[in-house]
């Protein structure tokens, strides 16, 4: 049976200052996709394309890439839906792709500098997400941004795409709005450079704490010097707020801290626009926000 589209007026919440903190969901799979519904998710803050890649043999070609993303796409609640592109590298390791722990690791070329090292896996992957939007309207984030040259190649490979699309007149969408994740140190310090070329910006606490407090995410000894970071991140949302919000541009934040119930009303008080979490995490930042 599919899960009903309605979403419960709880999914919004009223922010102190009156504006909508929408509560999404993050998704990576067609379940994930309908366990965000069932939860009442008001959007979804990140899908994440890089489940498209793992579990396989090989790369997936534009049109597998095309049937998954479309697949999820589908099963999304209603509500805005936010399409990461592919995030790979890092502790993301794929199978297809010959990447090398130090190089590809986490201080190295991953997220968005894989992609743009790599012009052609990033423009089929492009095209396929541009495809694939044609059976829903989706914003597109670029993960792992340092500095803002990234962020207008990045652009220039996106027009590049849709230019390649229209003149094979294959049928795409271009995204409602286009963003930036901000997961390093230098993006959430000084976001000023990013603000004219993006239409929102969401926070990865992940990323942002284990950057911050140079402590791997992955490593279970340094899991105590990583939690000492997270209190930071409340304040540098908010900065980051406090100069987004006079350009326009709203501030989600989708790392794990977003599904924190402490922490979410801390960053609703910073004043952000969506916090993405798991689904299984909404009801509990619901109740939390709703005291
Ligand atoms: C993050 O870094 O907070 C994030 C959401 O991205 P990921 O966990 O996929 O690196
Ligand atoms: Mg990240």
């Amino acid at each position: 049976v599919a899960p009903a589209r309605t979403v419960p007026r709880t999914a919004r919440v009223r922010r102190a200052d009156g504006g909508d903190l929408r509560l999404s969901a993050n998704v990576g799979s067609v379940a994930d996709a309908r366990a965000a519904v069932a939860a009442g998710a008001a959007g979804v803050g990140l899908v994440r394309t890089e489940l498209a890649f793992t579990g396989r043999s090989a790369l997936p070609g534009e049109d597998e890439q095309v049937e998954w993303l479309s697949a999820v796409l589908a099963a999304c609640p209603d509500g805005p839906v936010v399409v990461r592109t592919v995030d790979l590298g890092g502790d993301k390791p794929v199978p297809g792709l010959r990447l090398d722990q130090v190089r590809h690791g986490f201080l190295g070329e991953r997220g968005l500098r894989l992609c743009l090292a790599r012009p052609a896996l990033f423009r089929t992957h492009l095209r396929a997400v541009l495809r694939a939007a044609v059976s829903r309207p989706i914003e597109l984030m670029f993960p792992f941004v340092t500095e803002p040259a990234e962020l207008a190649a990045a652009r220039s490979a996106l027009a590049s795409a849709a230019e390649s699309l229209r003149a094979d007149a294959t049928p795409f969408a271009e995204p409602a709005g286009v963003g930036i994740m901000v997961e390093i140190p230098t993006a959430a310090l000084r976001p000023e450079p990013f603000l004219p070329d993006v239409d929102f910006v969401s926070v990865g606490s992940n990323d942002l704490v284990q950057y911050l407090t140079a402590a791997d995410r992955t490593v279970p000894e340094v899991a105590g010097v990583y939690r000492s970071g997270e209190r930071l991140v409340p304040g540098l949302v908010a900065g980051l707020v406090a100069a987004a919000g006079p350009a326009g541009v709203p501030v989600a934040v989708c790392g794990d801290l977003a599904g924190d119930p402490e922490c979410a009303a801390l960053l609703r008080t910073a004043g952000v626009a969506e916090l993405s979490m798991a689904a299984p995490l909404l009801a509990g930042v619901r109740a939390a926000l709703a005291d």
